[in-house]
């Protein structure tokens, strides 16, 4: 049996991804043994990546007040729920915020803004901020904003933008159960766009949204043909007001099951246990790595 597990790990040094089959069997099989997993998963880790901790410091620079309706998402313009609404920050700000995660050590700066997508002039507007980031202090930086085209994606492009983070969220199947305003091809599309333009992608998913385990594994293998080098896996936190409630499917097993999924079929890219690992993983967390 020890022997299926360290296959998997050979053949991920190879960047050959373990069968369908074999995917599904990592998230459902009864016969799995955890820990022998998770050491599976880890040999690609450590060859690719060693014991690197890479530090990402978020900021919302633009938070509610979004046309779009994605269920899962607490500024969605169906949501009930009570948050901080506010507009994109001021200029000083975002450079306060982003001074600040250079001085902590910060290896990347993200700004996330909501909404569908940036017009052209919020698209040159980032571009200045982008450019004005990178001038002033030694970090990388990454955006969210929301579906892109080839035009914005190019300004962006030169204004130096490292990653653009779009997650895929669920498979293409069940897309239409989480959000009806967009659909999972428009999130390709951006992420063929910026890459196109030589933006890195960072696009995960997010667990708990009432996926089967076919879906995770799509999702996956999605990732992988689009080279993604950098998949945030999260774990719904379930806010009341919103219309995508917990599906009480994640226990930290299959949590980790799912990362180790990931880290096997995309063995070079950093899959990062990303938004509500702490409420899902609890005394677990440190068997991420
Ligand atoms: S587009 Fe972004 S901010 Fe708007 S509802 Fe969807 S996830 Fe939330």
């Amino acid at each position: 049996m020890l022997e299926a597990y360290a296959r998997l790990a050979e053949r991920s040094l190879r960047d050959e991804p373990p069968s369908e089959a074999e995917a599904l069997w990592i998230l459902d099989g009864r016969d799995v043994e955890l820990l022998p997993l998770l050491h599976a998963a880890s040999v690609p880790r450590r060859r690719w990546f060693g014991n690197k901790v890479m530090v990402h410091i978020l900021n919302n620079v633009q938070n509610g007040l979004c046309p779009e309706d994605c269920g899962y998402c607490a500024q969605n313009r169906d949501s009930k729920a009570e948050i901080r609404k506010y507009a994109m920050k001021s200029d000083e700000e975002i450079f306060a915020e982003a001074e600040h995660a250079a001085r902590a050590g910060a290896t990347r700066y993200c700004m996330v803004l909501s909404g569908r997508g940036p017009t052209l002039e919020r698209t040159r507007k980032l571009a200045e901020l982008i450019r004005g980031v990178k001038q002033r202090w030694p970090v990388e930086v990454c955006l969210s904003v929301g579906l892109l085209d080839e035009e914005r994606a190019r300004i962006l492009a030169e204004a130096g933008l490292d990653r653009l983070n779009h997650n895929l969220n669920t498979s293409e199947s069940r897309y239409a159960e989480i959000c009806s305003t967009h659909d999972f091809q428009d999130r390709v599309a951006t992420l063929v766009a910026a890459r196109k333009c030589g933006i890195e992608a960072c696009s995960g998913l997010i667990m708990g949204m009432g996926e089967a385990s076919r879906d995770l594994v799509e999702v996956a293998f999605k990732l992988r043909e689009l080279e993604v080098p950098s998949i945030p896996v999260n774990f719904l936190i379930p806010i009341e007001g919103n219309q995508v409630v917990s599906d009480g499917s994640l226990t930290p097993e299959r949590c980790l099951r799912a990362l180790a999924l990931m880290r096997l079929v995309n063995p070079r890219a950093e899959i990062r246990a990303a938004g509500g690992r702490e409420g899902h993983l609890r005394a677990l967390g440190a068997l991420c790595a």
